[in-house]
């Protein structure tokens, strides 16, 4: 994630746009507007200035199904 256009996170964030009904975020990432806001794919296509650093942020979750091999280090108090 070092090119800084995507994040992962463990929960998708509702849409900060309004909606008749919550929509989850696809998107962490500044607006034309201003202000950073959580954002849909329509919003953020509506809304958004792009991907990368200082711009924003696709958010894409966390398998939890999938990660179990790649954590070597768990942070669970087992040091000597
Ligand atoms: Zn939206």
């Amino acid at each position: 994630m070092s090119d800084h256009t995507s994040v992962i996170v463990s929960v998708l964030p509702d849409c900060d746009f309004t909606h008749e009904k919550p929509v989850k975020a696809k998107y962490d990432g500044k607006t034309k507007m201003g202000p950073w806001a959580n954002m849909c794919q329509s919003h953020f296509d509506q809304n958004g200035i792009g991907l990368g650093l200082g711009r924003g942020q696709k958010l894409i979750i966390k398998d939890k199904d999938s990660d179990d091999g790649a954590r070597a280090e768990e942070l669970d108090g087992t040091n000597p």
